[in-house]
């Protein structure tokens, strides 16, 4: 099974071991990993990443010729990585890229948080602080891709890693998590990073066409019409927000098609007792998100002067 899928080359992966498996995607397994012959021995993160059409003992199907990642896809994925990461807090950072017979080796900095979607999980929900907190990031981080011309393409919450927020007690050692160090919101969540660019693209003329994503997360056009822009990622980031402040995603539906149709109607809703005490500017701005219409859809620039992004009760319940 895929899950017991073996790594007979990690002697081919110059540089690094292996340690323990912490994700794994369609046609990827991620493992922590340190450096050998290095005096450096901060843990990284290998993604390793199947090529198409080998064919051996080691493929998911028996002898198949198994449906890998092509070449152009993974150079495209580091490219894409290498140049957004330069000097971004909000990225995970890019460290090497390695290619065996088999697979491709993208080495990254480790987040040790772990993703926003298990967050959630683990919460239930997320308090309207907390939820500013992580959306006003991601919404940093979408803003400096569509500035480069980066669509992203894949904005959901398994993309999305953050750090914990440190809390160093009167000794000098790192405390564990409790309701001192759990900061903005409750949560104990720090930095957030959008990661993941296998769908990540350089626009040309502002517009692409192939169909891809995540179904749940994807916007009407993506299906609908021939053409899309930029504005997929904002339908992607409504979608993100919906499920931060109510737990789960505002389109769910087990049969696609009635999924699909549901997506490109814009058919959601504020379900009660869900959102019963969700303020309305939370509201207004995921109605502004998830805008069929991607002409009256908020853009980045839109996003990031919304009233409600901008207003933090925290500090207000602290004045008065
Ligand atoms: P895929 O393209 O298969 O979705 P990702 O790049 O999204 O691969 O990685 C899959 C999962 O591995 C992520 O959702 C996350 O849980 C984990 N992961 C990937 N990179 C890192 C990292 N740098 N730090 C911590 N976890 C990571
Ligand atoms: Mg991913």
């Amino acid at each position: 099974s895929s899950s017991n899928h073996q790594y007979p080359e990690q002697l081919e992966l110059h540089n690094y071991k292996l340690l323990n498996k912490i994700g794994e995607g369609a046609f990827s397994r991620v493992f922590k990993a340190v450096g050998i012959n290095t005096d450096d021995q901060a843990p990284v993160v290998i993604k390793a990443i199947i090529k198409k059409g080998i064919s051996s003992d080691d493929t998911l199907k028996g002898n198949d010729r198994i449906q890998g990642s092509s070449r152009k896809k993974v150079l495209n994925e580091v490219a894409i990585h290498k140049l957004v990461s330069k000097n971004n807090p909000h990225c995970t950072k890019f460290i090497a890229f390695q290619e065996s017979a088999n697979y491709y080796y993208l080495v990254t900095e480790l987040v040790t948080g772990g993703e926003i979607f298990d967050r959630i999980v683990q919460l239930t929900c997320f308090s309207e602080d907390l939820a500013r907190h992580v959306i006003t990031q991601v919404a940093i981080a979408i803003k400096h891709r569509h500035y480069m011309g980066i669509v992203h393409r894949d904005v959901k919450p398994e993309n999305l890693l953050f750090e914990p927020i440190p809390f160093y007690g009167l000794d000098g050692d790192m405390q564990k998590e409790d309701e001192f160090t759990l900061g903005v919101g409750g949560g104990g969540i720090g930095l957030v990073k959008l990661m993941d660019f296998g769908l990540a693209k350089k626009l040309r003329n502002n517009t692409a066409k192939t169909p891809c994503g995540t179904i749940e997360y994807v916007t009407p056009e993506v299906f609908t019409s021939k053409r899309y822009s930029m504005k997929v990622d904002m339908w992607s980031i409504g979608c993100v927000l919906f499920t931060l402040l109510c737990g789960y995603p505002p389109f769910y539906e087990k049969n696609e098609k009635t999924l699909l149709k549901k997506i490109s109607r814009g058919d959601y809703e504020f379900l009660a007792p869900w959102w019963d005490n969700i303020s309305s500017g939370a509201k207004n701005a995921v109605t502004h998100l998830l805008e069929v219409d991607p002409n009256k859809r908020y853009d980045i620039d839109d996003f990031l002067n919304d009233p409600w992004l901008n207003s933090y009760d925290c500090l207000k319940d602290s004045n008065s």
